[in-house]
């Protein structure tokens, strides 16, 4: 995770459009293949061969699943729409009141004053309201207006691979003929794949590697944005706390006044309480 970090950080500010062009396509289609793969391979291989296709198990397992990847490609989605730049303020709030004045600060690259928390991306070349981070999964920069959609997409990745790998440990336990064919679990069948092998074991066989990779990796995201929503902060300044309103307040300013039922879906309308300019401050802010 750490080495992906770095390099795409690397990429990004050495060549921000090429960034764009070969990392946005292959992060979003990652997320969308791995997503109708395990799908497929969860509910038309492994599913039927746990529970009684005729049972309410498997029809609470199937409605679980589509509310699942509702929700994750549903925020995904979400999230890449609603943009947090500045530049998507109204006219008249992309320039501060006179009193807000001394708190903007002036962006050398869009050579203009931006709001408090604000800092520019060289990939979306704008400046982006409470700027959290450039997401390679939603191609598009997390910050003030599109944070809630990035943050349960992350939790529906995570719930999502989390019950997928599940499902693979229950086959592995009961199913020990499949349990032979996971490659993960005997090494040296590895080169099963020199072999014949049916496209149902080896779609079998990808997906729980991949899912084990989206396991760690969506729980690496949660690790980085649960603190981040519990003290108010960003990924990039972790220790400011100057923002920190108490919980209840973090949640609002973060998932807007609906605040957890934004976890139900995407299309929730939760208003946020301000446009992403007027950030309070337990005390005033350092001048320097
Ligand atoms: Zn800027
Ligand atoms: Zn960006």
């Amino acid at each position: 995770m750490c080495f992906m970090m770095i390099g795409c950080k690397y990429i990004a500010n050495a060549n921000p459009k090429r960034f764009a062009k070969i990392v946005h396509p292959s992060a979003v289609g990652f997320v969308l293949v791995g997503t109708v793969l395990f799908f497929s391979v969860e509910m038309f291989y492994m599913l039927p061969r746990i529970y009684d296709t005729d049972g309410l198990f498997f029809k609470i397992a199937w409605l679980m699943a589509l509310f699942i990847v509702y929700n994750l490609l549903g925020n995904m989605l979400a999230c890449h729409r609603n943009s947090s730049a500045v530049t998507s303020l109204p006219k008249d709030r992309q320039i501060p009141c006179p009193e807000e004045k001394h708190l903007w600060h002036f962006c050398d690259h869009c050579q203009m004053l931006v709001p408090p928390r604000s800092w520019h991306c060289k990939v979306c070349e704008c400046c982006i309201l409470r700027r959290d981070h450039h997401c390679i999964f939603t191609a598009t920069c997390v910050g003030h207006t599109n944070y809630r959609y990035f943050f349960w997409f992350t939790v529906y990745m995570h719930i999502g691979s989390l019950l997928s790998l599940a499902t693979h440990v229950n086959l592995l336990i009961i199913d020990e003929q499949i349990r032979r064919q996971y490659v993960v679990l005997h090494f040296s069948r590895f080169f099963l794949f020199l072999k014949p092998m049916s496209c149902e074991l080896i779609a079998l066989n990808i997906s729980f590697i991949i899912n084990i990779y989206a396991c760690i990796l969506s729980l690496i995201m949660l690790g980085y944005q649960i603190p981040a929503l519990y003290l108010n902060t960003t990924f990039y300044t972790p220790k400011d706390y100057r923002y920190n309103q108490g919980l209840l307040g973090n949640f609002m300013a973060f998932m807007g006044k609906r605040g957890l039922w934004t976890f139900i879906s995407p299309s929730i309308r939760s208003p946020l309480p301000h446009d992403g300019t007027k950030w309070q401050t337990k005390q005033a802010p350092t001048t320097f």
